[in-house]
């Protein structure tokens, strides 16, 4: 059957309207032919014999009666080994061969092969006569630092499949036939190492969704210990422009304890981008020693490409990280900014004329922003093996107002959320994630009880600072103040974390809790002072002490030394073990 054309009625931005005839269907691609230009839509409104299409091109220049080609598929992506260290755009077009064909700027209309043809390393693993079934694995080729599992493409329909033939163990392109099946019908498939998934629809194929009950370490103490990550949940940084967002995130991409790192630009500045395009390549990862790009795909929509492609990388980027999944691997997908994804979302519902809700959102954007953070999970795959897909999304509200929809929707979905201040990071205080209002379901590192003590004396000590304001440091007691100075140590020597210093900017779990524990006994003692000015000096003495503490490799001859330095200083003025802790230590 021909597929089903149609003719352009009207172009408002980047929506465009289409008279069809046959049949359609949502979320089918669409191309309108513009001159020599077929520019890709996908159908995201039926009503009777005309659609809407989002465009994901400048519309200018498509007038009323262009043809426009329906392709009977939805929005998709390629699939298949050659995806890691690709940079793509939200249509999944490799960005710097885009750039190689198109010079500078990108032409419209161009969409170029998502998996390199190449040829990769096949060994069979299924023989004649195997039954697979979709999702099941029939061969394995090396990609990089990972064994890739080939595998009877997702698509198909969920009935047993016989293997007529297989290739034998070789170097084959990516796109040849390497394995033919034929299904209880007789109807025989040929498969290649590639197959296309259409990104709005989550992947399903595990035996089982498994409680995100593991910790996601990324080295960053204030969230390792304080606002834990879980492999396989969720977590959001809403924080007001230039508090430390993306920093924030390429620091958790490059520590995080995860196979691979799919980074969603979405929709920020150029230059930003361009900065991770340029570092990553030269980083190495401190897991391999090899370049961290070899586990890393970037999916980039910067703010000066096209509106609608914002959403379409969101997707493509959580599509692509439930396929490794499929492979029993952990994957963190990093999207910056969902504000901007909204945006899109609330200038294509402006376009239909849809009756907007809050802040001019659509209605549907809670949900949307659910069926999101939804595809994160930790599963059991058929073969027992354990895969995840973790999923953090920065949010840029306005002014740095968390009350906005887009945070509040999103805080309602996700198990962990870690709000950045504007005044830390003016202070300075990096990360800035504000530790009194930020919060995290997951289990962290360091004994619950502990960290709880230790987030008392955070809260305390903040409450006697506010007070401290009001009636000076003249009307605060003793008492108080060594309380506020507890809180101010545990800021500066835990909480913050220099992502400057080659040494402090990740910090494995084994000395969180060294630090932890120290920090700990010192946070739990009670001591002697007989006026403020000596309170004063003894912290300025330990909290430098500690920082330096930070900057030496771990459990070297140094870090012994301000180790027994620390000890000695804390232990000349403590008069008593608060009870409380003591039962803790
Ligand atoms: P946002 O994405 O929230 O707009 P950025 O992540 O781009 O903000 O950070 C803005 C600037 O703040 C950075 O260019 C950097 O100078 C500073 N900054 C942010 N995080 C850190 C950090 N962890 N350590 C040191 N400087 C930081
Ligand atoms: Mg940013």
């Amino acid at each position: 059957m021909a597929n089903t054309s149609g003719r352009v009625l009207g172009v408002n931005g980047n929506m465009v309207t289409v008279e069809f005839d046959n049949a359609i269907s949502k979320n089918e691609v669409g191309y309108i032919q513009v001159g020599s230009d077929r520019l890709k839509g996908e159908v995201i409104r039926i009503n009777g014999n005309t659609a809407a299409l989002q465009v994901f091109e400048m519309t200018n220049g498509i007038s009323v009666g262009d043809r426009v080609e329906f392709t009977d598929e939805m929005l998709s992506v390629a699939l298949g080994p050659g995806l890691l260290q690709q940079i793509y755009d939200g249509l999944q077009n490799p960005l710097p061969q885009l750039a190689e064909q198109c010079g500078f700027f990108l032409q419209r209309g161009v969409y170029l092969d998502a998996i390199p043809n190449k040829n990769w390393d096949f060994t069979p693993t299924a023989g004649v006569g195997d039954t697979l079934y979709p999702g099941d694995t029939f061969g394995t080729v090396p990609e990089g630092l990972f064994t890739h599992q080939i595998m009877v493409p997702f698509t198909f329909a969920n009935v047993p499949y016989k293997v007529l033939s297989i290739k034998e163990k070789g170097s084959y392109g990516v796109r040849d036939i390497v394995c033919v099946v034929e299904d209880q019908k007789g109807a025989k498939k040929e498969l290649s190492m590639v197959f296309t998934w259409p990104v709005k629809k989550a992947i399903k194929l595990y035996e089982e969704r498994l409680r995100p009950d593991e910790t996601l370490v990324t080295k960053i103490r204030i969230i390792d210990t304080f606002l834990p990550v879980a492999k396989g949940g969720t977590y959001c940084t809403p924080g007001p422009f230039g508090a430390g967002k993306t920093v924030l995130q390429h620091m958790t991409s490059r520590n995080a304890d995860v196979d691979i790192v799919i980074i969603a630009a979405c929709g920020e500045r150029a230059g930003e981008v361009v900065e991770v395009l340029k570092e990553f390549p030269e980083l190495t990862d401190p897991k391999t020693g090899r370049s961290l790009m070899e586990r890393t795909i970037i999916i980039c929509n910067t703010s000066s490409m096209p509106v609608a492609s914002r959403e379409a990388s969101v997707y493509t980027a959580v599509t692509i990280a439930e396929y490794y999944r499929q492979m029993g691997l952990n994957i963190l997908l990093l999207a910056d900014s969902t504000s901007r994804w909204a945006q899109a979302m609330r200038e294509m519902s402006g376009r239909l004329e849809e009756i907007p809700g809050e802040e001019a959102f659509p209605a549907y954007l809670e949900s949307r922003i659910a069926e999101f953070y939804e595809r994160a999970c930790k599963v059991r795959l058929k073969d027992g093996r354990i895969g995840s897909v973790t999923i953090g999304g920065t949010v840029s509200p306005a002014g740095g107002n968390f009350e906005e929809p887009v945070t509040q929707a999103t805080l309602k979905v996700v198990g962990a959320f870690h709000g950045l201040s504007r005044e830390r990071s003016d202070a300075r205080k990096y990360p800035a994630i504000d530790p009194l209002s930020s919060w995290s379901k997951y289990e962290g590192v360091i004994k619950g009880s502990k960290v709880e003590y230790a987030r008392r004396i955070l809260f305390r000590g903040s409450e006697i600072n506010q007070m401290m304001k009001v009636v000076g440091e003249e009307g605060t007691s003793v008492v108080d103040y060594v309380t506020y100075q507890k809180g101010e140590l545990l800021d500066a020597c835990y909480l913050q974390q220099n992502s400057f210093d080659p040494v402090d900017s990740s910090i494995p779990i084994e000395r969180q809790r060294y630090l932890f524990d120290l920090l700990f006994k010192v946070l739990a003692s009670e001591f002697a002072f007989d006026d403020k000015k000596q309170v004063r000096s003894f912290f300025n003495t330990i909290r430098q002490h500690f920082l330096d503490w930070n900057n030496v490799p771990f459990k070297g001859e140094r870090f012994a030394q301000i180790e027994k330095e620390i000890e000695t200083l804390y232990k000349g003025k403590q008069v008593a073990v608060d009870p409380d802790a003591e039962k803790l230590i």
